[in-house]
């Protein structure tokens, strides 16, 4: 943890500032210490240079699916320039340059990759927060980035001062229990004439997999051990893997076979992955204990209910809604 975070950081419970008390300093990072509220007397540790705001330190479990995920994280570590472009899809039509010089919080950072891109973009502070381990792979992942900090915290419940310009959430909020109070949670945390940018799946062209996939995922594969979920993938994987390459990937530049695929939109927009790209893929589908698909009108009304102006709302790959917007000015 970086001595600068302090003053975005308050305590989540009441919004007073934060005193950091170092052990273990590295690169002049906190790697071990504590937060304590000034206001509550509330403790949050700094553990692996992350500050902790999920109630405890990991336990062993936790500590045993950080390791188990150890291959899928340093996978991830290297960025493409297929990243970069899968992210831009998401944001658009925010682009690249409307990071510059921005205070961004990326709500719900995984394992790192946007936050990444953001400061490359050109952000002068990235701030990304995740409740999962995966924030161990996203510190490690951008260490070296001067402007970046990494925070473990709910975002219903997030430590921050209201200092973000900018705010995009990739992929979480159909994750969450209540999407709607997510969104809305994510959007009180943008300063008045910032932006908002979020990412969900649709409900719209994703019929099969309410279908087929949903209850698979909710019955079986989220309720397994992490290690037979990764088996099962497999099979799934090897099988989307071989349709990308002998079918959508050519399918891209011969207009009449795309017309006769299904789904061509977006499985030609992940036809140049890589297996194991397409395998993390599949895994991220079936292992999730909560997944929504959002109708367009849904999407509209968490925007509405927020007071987003300038709102764009758009269909993503045929089967997802990327929306956009100004936070009111004061
Ligand atoms: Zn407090």
């Amino acid at each position: 943890m970086k001595t600068s975070l302090l003053s975005l950081v308050v305590c989540p419970n009441c919004r007073s500032g934060l005193s950091l008390a170092s052990e273990e300093v590295e690169d002049a990072e906190t790697m071990t210490g504590m937060l304590t509220c000034n206001g509550c007397a509330s403790r949050f540790p700094v553990i692996r240079g992350i500050p902790r705001f999920v109630g405890q330190a990991l336990n062993a479990e936790k500590q045993a699916t950080a390791a188990a995920f150890g291959y899928e994280w340093t996978h991830y570590s290297q960025l493409t320039e297929a990243d970069k472009k899968e992210f831009l899809a998401w944001i658009a039509p925010l682009t690249a340059d409307e990071f510059k010089d921005q205070v961004v919080l990326d709500a719900g950072c995984g394992k790192g990759r946007h936050i990444h891109l953001a400061s490359r973009f050109g952000a002068r502070t990235v701030v990304g927060v995740d409740l999962s381990d995966a924030v161990e792979a996203a510190f490690k992942n951008t260490r070296d980035l001067p402007n970046v900090h990494v925070v473990q915290a709910d975002i219903l419940e997030l430590p921050f001062r209201n200092p973000f310009t900018l705010v995009y959430s990739i992929g979480v909020i159909h994750h969450l229990p209540v999407p709607k109070e997510g969104f809305l949670a994510i959007t009180r945390h943008v300063q008045p004439g910032g932006r908002i940018s979020t990412w969900v799946y649709g409900k719209e062209g994703n019929g099969w997999i309410a279908l087929f996939i949903d209850p698979i995922r909710k019955n079986i594969t989220s309720r397994l051990p992490r290690w037979m979920t990764r088996c099962l993938c497999f099979p799934p994987a090897v099988v989307l893997y071989a349709g990308l390459k002998l079918l959508y990937a050519p399918a891209k530049s011969r207009p009449a076979l795309k017309r006769c695929l299904p789904y061509s939109d977006y499985l030609c927009s992940i036809s140049d992955y890589s297996f194991a790209e397409n395998f993390w893929n599949v895994f991220d589908q079936l292992v999730a204990p909560t997944a929504y698909y959002h109708s367009r009108e849904e999407v509209v009304d968490w925007f509405a209910t927020a007071g987003v102006e300038k709102t764009s709302i758009e269909r993503h790959n045929g089967n997802s809604w990327r929306g956009t917007g100004l936070m009111p000015a004061p």
